[in-house]
């Protein structure tokens, strides 16, 4: 499973983590997934009447009905799943595995992202890991973005994120796989686009 993150939506999951940051934050995630199973993340908007507490967060039920009703009449996008932070400081660092609370919270054909947040120890350039997942710094932050979804079996799974635009974002591109990734990434980025 891919998932591709635009700049826009990039930009909406850092600053939401970082306005509540060691609470966490949780949005949800509108766009669109192609005929070839691949996610389109278009936006992330951040929920203002979530429940924020340092070790989860819960969403307000009447606001989450009233929004989901009025993202059903959107013509072009519609909603794909969630998004939430994990957040950690000091010794205590942010894990980016979803919690056995989150795999309960997720439903099939849906897309969760999970944004762990942490204080900065050094400066590193954004890059895809092995494992998926995209990471990076900026200002104060290290960031690691997840993105989960369930299997045929129900068991939760890692997708790979693909996010050309942090990718160019202070690249030091001193790692050859990274941009034979990226390079391929943007070809398929702008084959998806409409
Ligand atoms: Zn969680």
């Amino acid at each position: 499973m891919e998932v591709y993150i635009s700049a826009n939506a990039f930009w909406a999951l850092l600053i939401s983590a970082v306005e509540v940051y060691k609470r966490e934050c949780y949005g949800i995630l509108l766009g669109y997934r192609d005929s070839s199973n691949i996610y389109i993340v278009e936006h992330a908007i951040s929920y203002q009447t979530a429940n924020r507490r340092h070790t989860s967060v819960e969403r307000n039920n009447r606001a989450s009905k009233r929004m989901h009703k009025f993202l059903e009449s959107l013509p072009h996008l519609s909603l794909i799943g969630d998004f939430h932070s994990h957040t950690g400081w000091g010794d205590l660092k942010g894990v980016g595995a979803p919690s056995s609370a989150d795999v309960v919270d997720m439903a099939p054909d849906n897309l969760y992202i999970i944004i762990v947040a942490n204080d900065k120890r050094r400066n590193s350039s954004w890059s895809y890991n092995g494992d998926g997942t995209l990471s990076g710094t900026v200002d104060d932050y290290h960031f690691r973005l997840g993105a989960y979804y369930l299997d045929e079996f129900s068991r939760s799974r890692r997708a790979s994120i693909f996010c050309p635009y942090a990718i160019g974002f202070n690249a030091k591109e001193s790692q050859q796989t990274i941009l034979i990734r990226s390079s391929s990434a943007k070809q398929r980025w702008s084959r998806l686009k409409p």
